[in-house]
């Protein structure tokens, strides 16, 4: 009997075992379906802005005598693509680091100053909007503060690219008893429903058509790379928008327990 049991349990064990491994083959079959994914987008991206440098440069090549200002024109488009491509791998180097675990910092950080911080470097560079800071609580949050002010860099760079002159741009940071949260809002181009689910894909970019040829050089991986940051911070983001009439990035962070002692 005590045999008949030793059996059924060594069965029943043989089959978790043979379950778990089903299980892990399949994750790390999707696993390498989204690197696949990653590794072909990435491509195809890159493939874009080289395939200008070179028609560019051939013509410069074949055509050497075309007056100054057309030279100017072509000089001028492969600067901004090859500067296109140095943010392409740059972003692409960050998510691929991401993806193998890069670890983060842990500290005790005032998100109001990082967001203060970010905010001020953006008011620097732009001259083109209203800037309207509400005021900023003082908060606590565990993490890490050059990854939290990249982050809130991302999003006030989008409410830049995507407002266009002589719109606002805002910023607004509020807390409960467990999170705080800071939303980053314009009243730009905005985003329709169909669209606004996908932003956080890698490499998606809203129909660079609307921007009518003044394509603000985008890679389409600035959104995930927020979304990375905000996962490993434990915490939510999402974007509420209206096409024509404006969008709010929203980040939602849990707070430390330093909190009730400041
Ligand atoms: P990109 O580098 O193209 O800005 P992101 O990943 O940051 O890439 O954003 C993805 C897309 O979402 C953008 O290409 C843009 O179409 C849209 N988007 C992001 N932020 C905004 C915003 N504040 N207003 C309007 N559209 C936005």
């Amino acid at each position: 009997f005590v045999g008949f049991i030793g059996g059924c349990i060594e069965m029943h064990d043989r089959r978790v075992a043979q379950e778990a491994l089903r299980q892990n083959e399949a994750q790390l079959r999707e696993l390498m379906e989204v690197q696949k994914r990653f590794v072909a987008d990435a491509a195809h991206e890159i493939r874009t802005p080289l395939a200008a440098i070179q028609g560019n440069l051939d013509i410069l090549i074949r055509y050497p005598h075309i007056d100054n200002k057309d030279k100017l024109e072509i000089i001028g488009d492969v600067q901004r693509e090859s500067s296109r491509l140095g943010r392409l791998v740059h972003d692409m180097l960050q998510l691929a680091r991401g993806d193998s675990g890069l670890s983060f910092k842990e500290d005790e950080v005032r998100l109001d100053q990082v967001l203060l911080d970010a905010w001020r470097e953006t008011e620097r560079i732009n001259r083109n909007h209203h800037m309207v800071l509400t005021d900023l609580p003082r908060v606590w949050i565990y993490g890490d503060r050059d990854r939290l002010k990249q982050l809130a860099l991302i999003l006030l760079e989008n409410a830049t690219k995507y407002t266009p002159k002589g719109g606002t741009i805002q910023l607004s940071l509020k807390t409960n008893s467990q999170s705080a949260e800071f939303r980053v809002s314009d009243s730009g181009i905005g985003i329709s429903e169909t669209d606004l689910p996908r932003v956080f894909e890698r490499f998606y970019r809203v129909d660079k058509a609307r921007h009518r040829g003044q394509d603000p050089g985008g890679t389409g991986l600035g959104l995930p790379i927020a979304k990375w940051i905000v996962d490993q911070h434990h915490g939510d983001i999402w974007m509420e928008s209206k096409l024509g009439e404006g969008t709010h990035a929203v980040v939602r962070l849990p707070l430390s327990e330093d909190n009730s002692t400041s």
